[in-house]
């Protein structure tokens, strides 16, 4: 055939260049996806700068498109044809332990490179492996027999549903992992793609008060929250946040806190613990820290408090996302505000990460653009 995909591959930390791969030989137990959008997330700012290996990548990582071509067994398998619309988690799971007849992939040892060298993420693994497509900033990506594959619903759009994985994120933390229903209050920090995620977690599990804490340069995100649900929003530049927290909650303080502020040391970690005055609530937190002196675990034993730690999805929470986005309950839609084509990936990084454009929440690459 002699067909070329074209991707655009990170070479070096901040570096991406554009190059082409033969398109692979689709088996019968492989699928190749036409990537129609790939999200991208503070996780990408991280690794871009800071590259895990000095192996090329295709990063993209929250990947949608549509299956061009499926062998038999892979369609029985997996239960999607050519022609539809689908959501690949970006763990390869290995299909065999616990973890992943579960459908918790993210904790299958297989995913992770830390026990297993020859681990396959998409956005993470190197180009080098055959048959190379193993990111969404790439025309096309190869799915093996064991990708984690979910059909997008038909009235959700390719954009819309590129934001199911800080939406999957958001049910997984907020909902499975601190238990938000109804009644809680709620403090979510950080107003990024992440944080506007959880407030409508948050809302749709009945919490009786969102409250967003946002930096000055948030202003139009912190509106965002507002449509979106919250109750009240704090500019931690302007106000003293405990301060704002009791206010208006009168006193009571809140039952759950969620770090969406992508690693920003122990502050929110802290504001979190602070602001719960009842007993037995939940923080959930994102592990950046590699340590974390004079942390107070004191309080926090008085308080009865439980840590929880951010990390990735569910099957179950991501197959709950594309309810939520099928629903139009929200209007989500409003969260997807910028998209760039492959030779921008810098462009597309740099805006995640606070550089260049300007109200910035979720960001496309669109590798057909
Ligand atoms: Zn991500
Ligand atoms: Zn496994």
């Amino acid at each position: 055939m002699g067909e070329q995909v074209l991707a655009a591959v990170r070479t070096a930390p901040s570096t991406t260049e554009l190059r082409e791969f033969p398109m692979p030989d689709i088996g019968d137990d492989s699928a190749l996806m036409k990537v129609e959008v790939a999200g991208i997330c503070g996780t990408d700012v991280k690794l871009y700068g800071a590259p895990r290996s000095d192996d090329p990548v295709i990063m993209g990582h929250e990947n949608i498109g549509i299956i061009a071509s499926a062998g038999r067994q892979f369609t029985e398998w997996q239960g999607v044809r050519e022609g539809d619309r689908v959501f690949v988690e970006h763990y390869v799971g290995c299909r065999k332990c616990e973890w992943c007849h579960k459908g918790e992939y993210r904790h299958c040892f297989s995913t992770d490179w830390r026990y297993n060298p020859d681990a396959r993420r998409y956005g993470y693994t190197s180009a080098e492996l055959a048959p190379h497509l193993w990111g969404g900033f790439a025309q096309y990506m190869y799915l093996p027999w064991n990708a984690v594959v979910h059909k997008v619903p038909d009235n959700v759009s390719a954009e819309l549903a590129g934001i199911v994985t800080p939406m999957s994120n958001g049910i997984e933390w907020a909902l499975f992992d601190a238990g938000v229903g109804y009644g809680d209050s709620v403090l979510i920090q950080g107003p990024g793609q992440q944080g506007l995620s959880q407030v409508v977690a948050c809302k749709q599990a009945g919490a009786s008060q969102i409250i967003v804490t946002g930096t000055s340069r948030d202003a139009a995100r912190m509106e965002l929250a507002k449509t979106l649900g919250a109750d009240s929003v704090i500019d931690v530049q302007r106000d003293d946040p405990l301060e704002q927290v009791m206010d208006v909650t009168g006193g009571r303080g809140v039952d759950v806190s969620l770090d969406c502020t992508s690693g920003a040391g122990p502050i929110p970690v802290l504001l979190g613990i602070d602001a719960m005055k009842r007993r037995a609530g939940v923080i959930v937190i994102q592990g950046e820290l590699a340590a974390f002196p004079d942390f107070p675990v004191k309080k926090l034993t008085e308080k009865a408090i439980t840590i929880k730690s951010a990390r990735g999805h569910s099957y179950r929470a991501c197959e709950l996302a594309l309810g939520q986005l099928s629903s139009k309950r929200f209007p989500l839609d409003l969260l997807t505000t910028h998209t760039f084509g492959l030779p921008e990936v810098d462009l597309a990084i740099n805006a995640v990460g606070g550089k260049g454009e300007q109200d910035v929440i979720h960001v496309s690459l669109l590798p057909w653009k």
